[in-house]
């Protein structure tokens, strides 16, 4: 469990998402996404990135990318891929403040390998920020897992990644590491955590009206 600092708490904290890569903004591929070529948003995560800075959120990317460590793509080709994905999001408004990614193979025994936490750290320390107030959105049990050893708020969004789960699979899945949420995808996400935080900037306020609009929690 991290402990709660107080660090850059007082003023302003950084509103920080963190989200992974395949199968949560684009789509995931068993041989690993290569060259800007096989780059393949999902649909509506670009807008969501979007609507998420728009709302204030700064949104970091974290990555295992061990096709680098397998040699079949080089570090060149990655940033390559992800200065066009930030190209892409521009065009809607969007972007990531940073692109995190663990090049090792797993036999490497790194500990930035998600679902270690190494990665998320570096993020918390490179942002400041205090990784208990921090959204964690991923596609895998593995970045759930991440969220839980790094203190951050686990979300889970549906994707092909899991392969064609129930209802009953998705639930028994997210139910594997307590507190987490299920979203149908990150449009989704992004449009609760907005929801969220105005409910509990009206709560601050006393604001009953906007709490009776404001539907039922979930
Ligand atoms: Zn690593």
């Amino acid at each position: 469990m991290p402990i709660r600092s107080d660090h850059n708490t007082h003023h302003h904290p950084v509103k920080l998402v963190i989200l992974g890569r395949d199968g949560t903004i684009n789509q995931y591929r068993d041989d690993h996404v290569k060259s800007i070529e096989e780059l393949q948003p999902l649909p509506g995560a670009l807008e969501a990135v979007a609507r998420l800075n728009q709302a204030g959120w700064q949104v970091v990317m974290a990555t295992n990318q061990p096709g680098i460590g397998r040699g079949l793509l080089d570090m060149a080709s990655l940033n390559a891929i992800h200065i066009r994905l930030n190209q892409m999001l521009a065009e809607k408004g969007g972007r990531l403040s940073a692109a995190f990614f663990c090049p090792h193979t797993p036999e490497e025994g790194c500990d930035c390998r998600k679902p270690l936490p190494g990665l998320v750290l570096q993020i918390g320390e490179r942002f400041g920020v205090d990784l208990a107030t921090v959204h964690m959105v991923g596609a895998s049990l593995g970045d759930l897992q991440t969220a839980q050893a790094a203190g951050c708020i686990p979300h889970l969004v549906r994707s092909e990644r899991l392969g064609n789960l129930s209802e009953e699979q998705f639930a028994a899945l997210a139910a594997q590491v307590p507190g987490t949420k299920v979203h149908t995808n990150l449009s989704a996400f992004a449009e609760g955590l907005i929801q969220q935080e105005r409910r509990s900037k009206a709560d601050a306020r006393g604001d009953h009206a906007a709490q009776a609009d404001s539907g039922p929690e979930t």
